[in-house]
This record gives C-alpha cells, structure tokens and sequence, in this order.
C-alpha cells in the first residue's frame, strides 16, 4: 500500500530550512526566489516543473540522515538526485535532497575497484580508472550519476562481457528510511544489498557505492552509417549474425539519421579486444548494409569511445526479431529506432545478483516516438528497462513476478511506510 506524507499547507519553506539547520545540515538550502533553486530542482529529462519547498544540498553522510530524519519530522516528502539524468518525479512541496556535492572517487587498481560518492559522474570515474588501464562498466554518457545508473541496473557497451553495473556492486552504504546508516554487501544486511542492485532508489539513500573495474584498456568502437535502401534486408542479417557473435562484441543497429541530416541504418559497435578481430567479425554485416555513408571505428582508450543513445518513448525487450517487425520499423520515415543487442553475460550473473530484471531478452527496442501505426506488429512484451523507463508508474515492469514479490519483502523491511516513494516506486 502506498503511504502518503502527512504534508500539510502550513509547512513552510522557511519551517523546513529552521528544521534543517536545528539538525545540524551544513550543507546549503535553498528556498524559491533564491538563484541556485531554479538551477538546481532541474531534471535533464523535462516533464515536469518540479517545486519543492527547498532543495537541500548534502555535503556528507551525516547530511543525508539529518534531511532523512528532519522531513520526517515535518511530514514531508523527500527525493534524492545527483544528476537529474533519471528524475521523473517531482518533489513538489517536499524537500529535493542533491547529493551532487558528495563526488569523491577512489580507485584501488591492485584490487580493481571504485569507491565513489553519491553525486559521482561516471566521467571522473572513467578518467580514475583508466590511468590505470581499468574501466567501469559506465553507458553511453560521462555525465550520468554513478550510483542512480547502477541502483537502475546499468546496461553499458561492456555488459555483454562483465553483466549489468548492478553486478559488478560490492558494497554500498545506505541512510534507511529511519536515519540509521547499513552497510549493505553480501555479509551485511544481504536482502538489502540484494534489493538494491538493480531495485533503484526504493530502500534507501546510498551515500557511497563499491565495484569492481575491470582491465579494459583500449576498445574498437564507433558508428557506422549506410543508406536506408537495403534496411529491411540489414535489419534481418542482423538478427541472425548478432546470434554467432562473442561476447566481446557489444553492437546496436539504429534508424536514424547521419549527422548531416540524411536518413541512415547506423550500425554502433564496441569490441574490447584487436582492432583486426573486430573487423573481420563486423565485415559480413558492413557488406550487407552496403556503402559507407559515413563515421568510422576507431581504437581508442575505453574513456573516449562516444556512443551515444536514444531517448525511449517506446520500450519493449525482446527475444526474437519477427520479419514483420523489422519490415514495419524500416518503413518508418522519421522516428529514431534502437535494436541493442543483449545477451552474454547479462544473461548469465553470478549467484546471488540483484534483481536487474528481464535478462534473459536477446535485444532491447527503443523508439524516440510514438508510434501507434505500429502497434499491429510490435510484440508489447510488457518487459521494460529500469533505466530506460520514462513512466515510473510502470516500474513493477522492469522485474520479473518472483524478484517482484521479493523486492516488496525487502521494502516492507526497510521501509514499511513507503518514504522514498518519488521515484521509480515499489510500493511495500
Ligand atoms: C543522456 C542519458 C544517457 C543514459 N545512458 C544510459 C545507459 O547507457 N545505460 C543505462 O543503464 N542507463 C542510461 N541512462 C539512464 C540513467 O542511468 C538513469 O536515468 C539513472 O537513474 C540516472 O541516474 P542519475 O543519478 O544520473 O540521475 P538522478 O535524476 O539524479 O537520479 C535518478 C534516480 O536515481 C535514484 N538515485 C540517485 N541517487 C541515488 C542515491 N544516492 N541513493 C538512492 N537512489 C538514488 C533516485 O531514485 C533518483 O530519482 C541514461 C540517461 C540519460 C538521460
């Protein structure tokens, strides 16, 4: 059952600031009218025009609890953003908790791991990391936040080979619903660390996140775009070539357009290993799709390989291609359409990962658009993406009945009342 705060008219700005402060918050607060406050309550994803009655700005752990524990106190909702990369939420008239203060990194390379802060981008973990020939399994931008990415699950150009971020968590500190601070990792509180790979922000605040790094010096990568004549044909090749491919290859085919406006098939690609190997595995799929129009693969560092991604206003996870699926999408004129190949070791975690949900789908599908034409052949799987999901009311769409189930025991446990609920909520 969803719990609603007790948030009443007569809470004022200047209340919760007062609570605040008589908590012991050191960090800044600020209030409408002030500059930082219209900077600051922005989501990067703009659906909403989110009014909190303050965003609070933590600069430590001990921050964290003092908000947790001082909207208690007032009967107030709480949200927590780093980034905004991930906000589909408001916190309108509750307290906008920002952690992106909070960016320390620190790498071990002997053991291969990161420790970050909960307002780290994965930027500064990249360039960290790869001073020392080791990556993290980031996504297609520096500039997402570390610990909102992999609480989500976190699907990268490296998952085929090391598995969702999510897996790759060992240990994470969280502020609970009640204040307390946990240490969460397979010893301690195991039902909380399992809940929080991939069960997002619903259990707690993580104020700071360990995983693993993984040797990953170099990759051949890119984008490749060729006319859209023989898409149908590509799209097809694709799914039955994508099928033989080693894990080491991670590929996406995209409808869209070059760069220089013209409609293309692109074909990305990121192959962690010799340039030649990549080469000789993509050459069948290059001839299919026919000339180059333009872009190219490139070796270069992990940190400097630039993918992209595409916005999903449709989403869908799937386990095969129908012919007439990929004939529909090819015809499409406009839209922007994303088949991502999964499978490999996303499939296939260790015992005992978290509840990063649908693995066993072989493609992701992504549309920029609505797309109701289509509706005759897309497959609506009802499977979704927690990380890619822009309907949070959907978000029991990203797990699977038994992980669900499992998921709401968690959160009966750490927080009965439904406290962190503006987000990609499961209630208790
Ligand atoms: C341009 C872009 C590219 C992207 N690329 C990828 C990609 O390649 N792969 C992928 O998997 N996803 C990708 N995403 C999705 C992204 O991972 C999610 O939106 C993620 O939630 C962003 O986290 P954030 O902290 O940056 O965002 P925020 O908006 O700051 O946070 C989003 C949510 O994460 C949770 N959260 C954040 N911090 C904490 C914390 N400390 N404790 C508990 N919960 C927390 C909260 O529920 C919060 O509402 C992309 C998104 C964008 C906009």
């Amino acid at each position: 059952m969803s719990t609603q705060t007790i948030f009443t008219a007569e809470t004022s700005g200047s209340d919760v600031v007062a609570s605040l402060l008589g908590a012991g918050f050191q960090g800044a607060v600020h209030r409408p009218g002030d500059a930082e406050y219209d900077v600051l309550r922005q989501s990067v994803v703009p659906t909403f025009d989110s009014r909190p009655l303050v965003v609070a700005e933590a600069c430590s752990r001990s921050d964290v609890q003092r908000a947790v524990r001082a909207a208690r106190q007032l009967g107030l909702p709480l949200a927590v953003q780093a980034t905004g990369h991930g906000t589909r939420v408001p916190a309108d008239g509750g307290i906008l908790l920002k952690t992106s203060a909070m960016t320390a990194v620190l790498v071990d390379p002997q053991r291969k791991i990161a420790k970050v802060g909960p307002g780290t981008r994965w930027g500064a973990v990249i360039d960290a990391a790869g001073q020392f020939g080791l990556a993290p399994l980031a996504g297609s931008s520096r500039d997402v936040g570390v610990t909102g990415y992999t609480l989500g699950g976190g699907v990268g150009w490296l998952a085929r080979k090391y598995g969702f971020a999510a897996d790759s968590v060992i240990r994470a500190e969280v502020v609970t619903a009640d204040g307390r601070v946990v240490t969460a990792s397979a010893d301690e509180h195991p039902e909380l660390f399992w809940a929080i790979r991939g069960g997002s922000g619903n259990f707690g605040i993580v104020t700071s996140l360990e995983f693993r790094l993984y040797s990953v010096p170099q990759v051949h990568s890119g984008i490749v775009y060729f006319g859209v004549d023989n898409a149908a044909e590509t799209l097809k090749f694709y799914r039955d070539w994508s099928a033989t491919i080693p894990n080491e290859l991670s590929t996406a085919i995209v409808l869209t357009r070059t760069p220089e406006g013209t409609r293309a098939l692109a074909i990305k690609a990121s192959y962690s290993g010799e340039a030649e190997l990549a080469e000789h595995l993509l050459k069948p799929l290059f001839e299919e799709a026919g000339p180059v129009l333009a872009g190219e693969l490139k070796t270069t560092p992990y940190g400097e390989s630039a993918m992209g991604g595409t916005p999903a206003r449709y989403l869908d996870l799937l386990d095969t291609l129908p012919d007439d699926l990929l004939d529909a999408l090819a015809e499409l004129p406009s839209a922007t359409v994303e088949i991502r190949h999964w499978g490999g070791a996303m499939a296939h975690p260790g015992p005992g990962a978290g509840p990063v949900g649908h693995r066993e789908a072989t493609y992701s599908l992504i549309i920029d658009q609505e797309v109701p034409d289509l509706e005759p052949v897309l497959r609506n799987t009802g499977r979704t993406f927690l990380n890619f999901l822009a309907d949070p009311s959907r978000a029991a769409s990203a797990y699977c009945e038994a992980d669900l189930t499992r998921l709401r025991a968690v959160k009966r446990a750490y927080d009965p009342d439904n406290f962190f609920h503006l987000n990609h909520n499961l209630e208790p």
